[in-house]
């Protein structure tokens, strides 16, 4: 028999949750300052002992807030008991891969003929995308290649309990505001009659569906495109790529503009400009940067502000990304994934690859890139904290130390710029 143990706590006067959560709008509201909180006792089991003394701590801590964010006290109940946490998502949680991923591998296992293939079959049978297209301005093919990167177009959902995947995340602590949050997400969409528990399925990560929303993405921005009532990202594709369009407006998408297009530079270019200026095409063009395919901006591309990138170096291909290429990143903060998604919208419009091609890159281990960074540190171009992580202030120091030294400011970390830090700040 279990016991019924009383839990002291602040409920805030009208925090219930509605019956059923209209999509809130892209920033939360601000709601007026609450009246002074009464205390009042809710009853409420704890979760079943799981075995696992931190789990157990932090879902005992984690049911008053809970309670406070207006998940009922029946629902929280249900929802916990018996949970345990999942060994799979600590694994993965922590793993911390030996050797970086060239973006140019990367792309190459992206932008693959068989996704062209499904792609451009997809284009041509799915009705729906042309009023999905109407409605938010995002082309087509965009849709098609997010839906191609996160979820296989819809195959590879992930198949694991999100409730159980973002409470075990919750408990290791390392993300756990995040965490909480995104379990409290996902208990108000139970709670709200929605989806039930058996449908809340995903990613180890929480992120569910054809669209691989998280459960607060869910709430704020999946829509009912097909208008049976429910949002559906899992079953529904008119569903699922509707909540990506809607996300991608939300994020700034610009109808009509491109998200990249390839360029070329002139001889002796200066590539600390590269990640830099955003400045229109015919700006870029003043100091040599033409398309490279040789074709006119578009209107609407020559009135917009784009940033030049090398993501592979200054031997690589060129872009110039305009705004959508950043909305795109509102999805995935990663440079090569906006790269794939757009490549794979570009194929499945009949579009070439790159006009130049990838150069030949080398992995680089995570030793390697740590080193950099401390080397650079310690010739006093801040790399930031040394944890082999080449993010933007790494880049930057690199150019700026490139730059200092009369190379090409690309800010690309070769196996060459590597052994050339070790031997100038004598690390490694
Ligand atoms: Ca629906």
């Amino acid at each position: 028999m279990r016991r019924r143990y009383l839990l002291a706590l602040y409920v805030l006067a009208g925090c219930a949750s509605p019956p059923r959560p209209a999509p809130p709008p892209a920033t939360p509201p601000v709601t007026a300052a609450p009246a002074p909180p009464a205390p009042v006792t809710v009853p409420v089991k704890p979760p079943t002992a799981s075995g696992d003394m931190i789990f157990d701590a932090w879902a005992a801590e984690f049911q008053g807030r809970a309670l406070a964010a207006g998940i009922r006290p029946d629902v929280l109940e249900r929802e916990m008991a018996g949970l345990t946490p999942d060994p799979r998502v600590a694994g993965l949680d922590s793993r911390q891969p030996e050797f970086s991923k060239p973006v140019s591998a990367y792309l190459q296992g992206v932008v693959t003929a068989d996704r062209a293939t499904i792609g451009q079959r997809r284009r041509a049978d799915m009705p729906e995308l042309a009023a999905i297209e109407e409605r938010y301005g995002v082309p087509r093919e965009i849709l098609l290649g997010v839906w191609a990167l996160e979820s296989g177009f819809g195959a590879i959902q992930g198949d694991m309990d999100v409730i159980r995947s973002v409470a075990t995340l919750a408990a290791q602590g390392r993300r756990r505001a995040w965490a909480e949050g995104e379990l409290i997400a996902a208990l108000k969409i139970i709670q709200s009659g929605e989806h039930p528990r058996s449908r809340l399925k995903g990613s180890w990560a929480g992120a569910m569906g054809q669209t691989q929303f998280i459960p607060t993405t869910f709430l704020s921005t999946a829509v009912d495109f097909d208008g049976d009532g429910r949002r559906d990202i899992w079953a529904s594709r008119a569903d699922a790529l509707g909540s990506a369009a809607n996300l991608l407006a939300k994020a700034g998408w610009v109808r009509g503009q491109s998200w990249a297009r390839e360029v070329v530079v002139p001889d002796g270019f200066d590539f600390s400009q590269t990640e830099g200026p955003q400045l229109t095409p015919a700006q870029w063009a003043a100091m040599g940067v033409k398309r490279a395919d040789g074709l006119p901006w578009s209107d609407a591309d020559a009135q917009a502000q784009a940033q030049l990138v090398a993501p592979a170096g200054a031997k690589g291909p060129l872009f110039l990304l305009f705004p959508n290429h950043f909305a795109i990143r509102k999805y995935n903060n990663s440079l090569a994934y906006a790269l794939g998604v757009g490549m794979l919208a570009d194929r499945f419009s009949g579009m070439g690859g790159v006009v130049r091609p990838w150069p030949q890159e080398q992995p680089l281990s995570l030793v390697d890139r740590m080193t950099a960074q401390r080397a650079l540190n310690a010739l006093g171009f801040n790399a930031g904290n040394p944890d082999g992580v080449v993010g933007m202030n790494t880049r930057t120091a690199l150019r700026a130390w490139q730059k200092a030294r009369n190379l090409t400011a690309d800010g690309y970390l070769s196996p060459e710029m590597v052994q050339r830090l070790k031997a100038e700040a004598g690390v490694g």
